[in-house]
């Protein structure tokens, strides 16, 4: 590990662990959560919300920036950091997920993929190389190596896929020269033991700063998924964070920590707030239902964010009926605050070793949303994997 980049790992309690990331941007305190700004921007939000709720790391993405604005429009004005007014540390993404579940007319092949883009249509190509040069000139602190995510139930394909996504995870390795930015490598092998032992294994020896378990929350069920980080979280190192990509439903990451990640992304809590679904420990709450219409309650009574400290149910239900752009915004800030609390909890407990008893009080209580969404997700996954 670079002298830019230092893991630190206080504590465990069984699996999980209490850690710190040093990055040149700051100090990641772990288990974390970093909230998604796809475009350099967390939507309705302001880095100073960010940091009000206490934030240490934020995701873009290296597809949509790669697109628009373009990288070097991004390094003209001194990198994402100072492009969007955010002095802490940032992650992105290898654009490797969008290109595969969002762009147009993939053509895979061993040296990389071309696609379509999904705004205009316009042909682009993506290398392993390429990748790394647009992820340098981003600046984030953290980058991620370019992978291929495949349908994690798909066995026969997964096979051949990892082999590939091995090889451009040693290419990027190479391609990869920036001192002050992470490269962090991403296991793959879907929800099989032994593909992800492989992965493991390989990515291991070729010495990254951290390691990312990619491929899951695609569609496969909660099991799966908890099973999988099992047998994967084991077969990394102890002494570099762990990052669980795209997940952030709030009992999903309970059950992550526990068998030892150190790090979530996830649009979820930004994306439902825009639809009005605000989170309490109770689950999900629907601010546009008639029953807040006259509820002179905060959304959540224990909460410290501006939202809660402020305005009523009833008010923000107006908001939302009304399309008020405010009424988005506070219910981000919330959302935002609730999973950033969550994890200071979850810090906490790791800390007093009562986190497996802060786990099953958490699930007892928490209402887990409809797996519905989960099945849609499988299959728009799978529908544009066949487009
Ligand atoms: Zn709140």
């Amino acid at each position: 590990m670079s002298t830019h980049f230092h893991f630190t790992l206080h504590k465990t309690e069984g699996c999980a662990r209490l850690s710190t990331f040093q990055t040149p941007h700051g100090a990641i305190q772990m288990p974390a959560f970093a909230p998604v700004g796809t475009l350099a921007n967390v939507k309705t939000l302001e880095p100073r919300d960010l940091h009000e709720a206490g934030c240490e790391l934020l995701l873009s993405n290296t597809y949509h920036l790669y697109l628009r604005p373009g990288h070097r429009l991004v390094e003209q004005f001194g990198g994402l950091h100072r492009f969007m007014g955010w002095s802490g540390p940032i992650l992105t993404d290898s654009g490797g997920f969008q290109v595969f579940s969002l762009a147009h007319k993939r053509k895979l092949d061993e040296d990389g993929v071309t696609f379509r883009s999904h705004i205009d249509g316009s042909r682009h190509r993506f290398t392993p190389e390429s990748v790394m040069e647009i992820e340098q000139a981003l600046g984030p602190d953290i980058a991620m190596v370019l992978d291929e995510c495949a349908d994690p139930l798909n066995h026969a394909y997964i096979v051949q896929a990892l082999d590939r996504t091995h090889r451009w995870a040693e290419r990027c390795k190479k391609a990869h020269t920036r001192v002050d930015q992470a490269l962090f490598g991403i296991v793959q092998g879907g929800i099989f033991p032994e593909l992800r032992l492989e992965s493991a294994r390989f990515l291991t020896e070729l010495d990254f700063t951290g390691y990312a378990v990619g491929g899951l929350a695609v569609g496969e069920t909660k099991e799966e998924m908890y099973s999988t980080l099992d047998v994967t979280c084991p077969a990394l190192p102890v002494n570099k964070p762990r990052y669980l990509m795209g997940v952030g439903a709030p009992e999903d990451i309970v059950e992550a920590v526990y068998r030892g990640i150190d790090m979530f992304d996830c649009v979820l809590p930004t994306r439902i707030a825009r639809n009005g679904a605000l989170l309490t420990p109770d689950g999900r709450l629907n601010i546009r239902n008639a029953q807040h219409a006259e509820d002179p309650r905060p959304v959540q009574a224990d909460c410290a964010c501006y939202t809660c400290r402020n305005f009523s149910r009833a008010y923000l239900r107006h908001l939302y009926k009304a399309e008020e752009i405010t009424g988005l915004r506070l219910g981000t800030i919330h959302n935002v605050h609730f999973m950033l609390e969550l994890m200071r909890q979850i810090r906490a407990a790791i800390a007093e070793d009562r986190f497996a008893e802060f786990r099953t009080v958490f699930l007892a209580r928490y209402q887990i949303s409809n797996q519905e969404v989960r099945h849609q997700q499988r299959e728009r996954f799978l529908a544009n994997q066949r487009a």
